[in-house]
């Protein structure tokens, strides 16, 4: 389980590499969200999303020997752009395993920072065949979630958001594997434990709320949402130790009020975030989370890599 300390050694390492995002106070939103409003943009962070702040961390945690052989990941999302560009930064060889079929734009988006993409398998869990070669081949794999570098990467932007308003609230995150939640969590309970760390997940993929619900680790038969960052069908164990320690309270939200809150945060915030990004604020907007208008509240906004088509439908909608 990882401590504060980890964050704080993660912030040491990785800080050359990363862009330090800025916390926005958004006023104009505090009359809709009926609390004062800041927002942590890491849709304005290199790669567009805060993905790269783990891998940054990872890579640069691995010996010179492992560094040499070079890494690989299985992602088709956010996570494949942060290794790839982390790889790139650093001179190590990295291998990205994306199903085949994936979006154009996101290879494309992979192979500009250098990284080698291979296409493999039809299902999103097939690509781990392929990884778990490569890693007998002798490459390091960087986990999306599933890593204590990867979390405590993820956590310095907790560490930033107090730097910057020492007197939060309440921190709201959107949850896919639960590595961005656990490593915030790790920081913020550190630093003041009186403020509340809450999580949103899409109701087409509750995977936490259900995993508390039944008592133990769930696999989602199916998942469906919008949010295409957080889609993850199953509940990992280390996330959900670190969430149930450190998480006070989760929620879910609807495709609908995930669209209403992309449309809101560009017209009030002046940000373009992705659906997976706007959860917070949309879980607000559809009554499942309430604040009163005293509470300083932080919204982070995960990343802003949306496909263009997408983002024109819920703007005109
Ligand atoms: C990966 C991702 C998430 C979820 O992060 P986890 O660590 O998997 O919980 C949320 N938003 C965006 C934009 C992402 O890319």
């Amino acid at each position: 389980m990882i401590s504060y300390q980890d964050v704080l050694d993660a912030q040491k390492r990785i800080s050359p590499y990363v862009l330090r995002t800025p916390l926005l106070r958004v006023p104009a939103l505090d009359p809709i969200l009926g609390c004062e409003v800041y927002i942590k943009s890491e849709a304005l962070q290199f790669t567009g999303s805060f993905k790269l702040r783990g891998a940054t961390n990872c890579m640069l945690s691995l010996s010179d020997e492992q560094r040499r052989n070079g890494v690989v990941c299985g992602s088709s999302g956010n996570h494949a752009q942060g290794v790839a560009c982390a790889a790139q930064r650093l001179g190590v060889s990295a291998v990205i395993v994306m199903p085949l079929g994936s979006n154009p734009v996101k290879i494309e988006g992979v192979k500009s920072f250098g990284g080698t993409v291979e296409l493999y398998g039809e299902r999103p869990s097939d690509k781990e065949v392929r990884v778990a070669e490569l890693v007998k081949e002798g490459r390091c794999e960087i986990h999306p979630y599933d890593n204590d570098y990867v979390r405590a990467g993820q956590g310095t932007i907790g560490l930033e958001i107090l730097e910057d308003q020492p007197e939060i609230d309440a921190v709201v995150v959107p949850v896919g594997g639960g590595g961005l939640i656990s490593g915030i969590a790790t920081a913020v309970k550190a630093i003041r434990p009186q403020a509340k760390m809450i999580g949103v997940e899409p109701e087409g993929a509750p995977r936490y709320t259900e995993s508390y619900r039944q008592g133990k680790l769930v696999w989602l038969e199916k998942t469906d949402t919008i949010a295409d960052g957080t889609r993850t069908d199953h509940a990992n164990a280390n996330s959900f130790e670190l969430i149930r320690q450190r998480v006070d309270s989760l929620a879910t939200v609807s495709d609908d009020a995930i669209r209403q809150a992309m449309k809101l945060i560009v017209s009030k915030a002046k940000i373009v975030a992705e659906p997976s990004s706007s959860m917070g604020i949309g879980a607000v907007l559809q009554g499942k989370l309430h604040f009163d208008a005293s509470q300083k509240v932080c919204f982070v906004i995960s990343g802003g890599n949306n496909d263009l088509n997408l983002l024109a439908d819920v703007i005109r909608g």
